[in-house]
């Protein structure tokens, strides 16, 4: 058994009853709230139905309870709902990440914009320089979106020394989409912006970093604007 245990709410009873409907949910402001276990600040959550009920449930219960799951008629075990979960979330994610840029792209005609949507379709990720150019326009399409939902390249010195050079003002944009193990590094490097250092005590943490297998998942956490910090990484 996994050392936390989550307690499911009463009313859910047999995980088994339940089965999924492979719809997922992208709450960018990470204000939803997990249907089993009750947990909040949840930015993802897949729907489960038994009978007429429906409920949309956290990634650590979609992964850790032996919830039905069939695909095109036929029943997956264990390893193939992982994989499932798996797939249609980096997908999703994925998305939500391409759709940002696109509706920046549609309002500022800038080429610089058209080239972050090449490079992020190729690599998933954004560079800091090009994350700090998105963050900067980013407040134009009107919605609360945490920046945390892009992941940012840290891992090579060339990124890291690009994180560097940022201005300061571009850092700190930068910064609330940076999972903890990145802005220690970061910081351990001196290139934290100023005032950053106090943000990581902030809230409490959550670390989901087993709730699935494969590809490391794009960290998730709240910004600094938002109340408390949460992550995968
Ligand atoms: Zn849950």
């Amino acid at each position: 058994m996994p050392r936390t245990r989550h307690t499911l709410r009463e009313d859910v009873g047999n995980p088994k009853e339940w089965s999924f409907t492979w719809a997922i949910a992208d709450d960018v402001t990470f204000s939803s709230q997990c249907g089993f276990c009750g947990r909040s600040q949840i930015r993802l959550t897949y729907e489960v139905v038994r009978g007429p009920a429906s409920l949309w449930i956290c990634p650590l219960c979609a992964s850790r309870h032996p919830i039905s799951a069939t695909l095109d008629g036929r029943r997956l075990d264990i390893r193939e709902v992982r994989d499932q979960v798996h797939g249609l979330t980096a997908r999703l994610k994925q998305r939500t990440c391409q759709e940002a840029i696109r509706k920046v792209q549609a309002i500022v005609n800038d080429p610089a914009i058209d080239e972050i949507l090449v490079y992020f379709d190729r690599n998933l990720q954004l560079s800091p320089e090009r994350a700090a150019r998105l963050f900067a326009v980013l407040p134009i399409i009107g919605e609360e979106i945490d920046p945390s939902v892009f992941d940012i390249q840290t891992r090579s010195a060339a990124h890291q020394e690009e994180f560097g050079a940022l201005e300061e003002p571009a850092r700190a944009a930068v910064w609330p989409a940076l999972t903890s193990v990145q802005r220690r590094r970061m910081a351990a490097l001196g290139f934290a912006p100023a005032g950053a250092a106090s943000r990581r005590s902030e809230g409490r943490r959550v670390r989901l970093s087993e709730e699935l297998p494969g590809r490391r998942m794009t960290a998730l956490r709240q910004s600094a604007r938002l109340k408390a910090t949460q992550k995968t990484c």
